[in-house]
C-alpha cells in the first residue's frame, strides 16, 4: 500500500490492486474533541492536550464510555470490489453512505483480480482461505480475467443496443468496482476495523480495514490505540455515573453497595476533573 497526497488535506491509500482505495477527504475533531466532550458533564474545558487528558481517554475507552468518541467525525472516498463492500456495507450505526450508481453512470467497469494469488480454499476454515494459492493460479487468473473482459463487453454490447444501464448491469461480475463517500465516527471505525482487522476476516477487507486504521492511528494518536485495544475486549459493564432519577428517590443501597459506588464516582472525578 503506498500514500499519495495530492496537495491538498486529501490522502490516498492505494490496495494492493492499485485501483482500490482509501481516500481520507477531510477530518472534524481531534484527541481534543473527545476529551471536551467528556469533561462537558462537569461543565469543564481543556484548551491543550495534556497527560491528565491522555488518562481520562483511556479511562473512557476502557470502561465502555464511548459517547465521546462518537463526537469527531471522518470523511472518506473508498474504491473496493462489490464483494468487498457488501461486507463493508453490513456495519450501519455510525456511517452515513452515497455510492456511484450505475443506473447512471455507464463508463467501462473496472474488475478486481486476485493478482497478488487465487487463495484455496482451507478445509478446516469454514469462511477462510489459505494463504497461499491453488496450484493452477497462473493458468485460473488468466481465465477469470478473460470471463470479466466478456462480461463487460457483453455489458458494452447491451448498452449499445439501447439497453438501460440499470438493466444490464445485471451481467456485472461481483468483482466489480465500486466508488463511495463514507462519513463516520470515530467510534464507528473503531467498530469495524476491530471486527474486520481480525485474522477470520477476508484477506481483502483486511487491507481496506489496515489502511484506515493507519490513516486514524495519524490523526488520533491517543483514542485510536486505545479505543482499538478497548473494543477488542469488551469493557465489563460500569455502574451509571449519574443516577437516572434522583438520589432522594432511590431506595438507600446496603453500606458495602454505598462504599463500592464512592469509590467509582470518586476514580471517575479523578480521571475528568
Ligand atoms: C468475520 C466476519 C464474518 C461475518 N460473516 C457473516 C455472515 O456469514 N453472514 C452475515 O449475514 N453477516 C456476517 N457478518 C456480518 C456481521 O454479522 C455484522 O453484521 C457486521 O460485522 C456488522 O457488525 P456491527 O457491529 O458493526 O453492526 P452495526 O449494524 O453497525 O451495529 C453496531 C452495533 O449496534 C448494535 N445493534 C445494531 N443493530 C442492532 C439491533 N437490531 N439490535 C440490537 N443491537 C443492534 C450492536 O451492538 C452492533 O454491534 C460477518 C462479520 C465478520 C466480521
Amino acid at each position: 500500500m503506498s500514500a499519495s497526497p495530492d496537495g491538498s488535506r486529501k490522502v490516498t491509500i492505494y490496495m494492493p490492486d492499485s485501483i482500490g482505495f482509501v481516500e481520507r477527504l477531510e477530518v472534524f475533531g481531534d484527541d481534543l474533541t473527545v476529551v471536551n466532550a467528556a469533561r462537558v458533564s462537569f461543565a469543564k474545558e481543556s484548551h491543550e492536550f495534556n497527560k491528565q487528558d491522555e488518562k481520562l481517554v483511556k479511562y473512557l475507552a476502557k470502561n465502555g464510555h464511548i459517547s465521546p468518541f462518537f463526537h469527531p467525525q471522518i470523511r472518506f472516498r473508498l474504491k473496493m470490489p462489490i464483494f468487498v463492500a457488501r461486507e463493508w456495507f453490513r456495519h450501519t450505526i455510525g456511517f452515513s453512505r452515497n455510492e456511484v450508481s450505475r443506473r447512471y453512470v455507464d463508463t467501462r467497469p473496472e474488475c478486481w483480480l486476485s493478482v497478488a494469488g487465487i487463495r484455496a480454499r482451507d478445509a478446516k476454515l469454514k469462511q477462510g482461505s489459505r494463504p497461499e494459492p491453488v496450484e493452477n493460479h497462473n493458468e485460473l487468473l488468466s481465465k477469470i480475467g478473460q470471463f470479466q473482459k466478456d462480461a463487460v463487453e457483453f455489458y458494452e454490447s447491451l448498452l449499445a443496443q439501447n439497453v438501460a444501464p440499470e438493466v444490464a448491469r445485471g451481467v456485472l461480475p461481483q468483482s466489480m468496482y465500486t466508488e463511495f463517500i463514507e462519513t463516520g465516527s470515530l467510534y464507528a471505525y473503531a467498530r469495524l476495523c476491530n471486527l474486520r482487522l481480525d485474522p477470520h476476516a477476508q484477506k481483502e477487507i483486511r487491507d481496506y480495514a489496515e489502511a484506515l486504521s493507519q490513516t486514524l492511528a495519524a490523526l488520533f494518536p491517543v483514542s485510536w490505540p486505545a479505543l482499538t485495544a478497548a473494543v477488542q475486549k469488551p469493557a465489563e459493564p460500569v455502574a451509571e455515573v449519574v443516577p437516572a432519577v434522583p438520589p432522594a428517590q432511590m431506595p438507600a443501597a446496603p453500606v458495602a453497595e454505598q462504599t463500592a459506588a464512592k469509590g467509582f464516582i470518586s476514580s471517575v472525578l479523578s480521571h475528568i476533573l
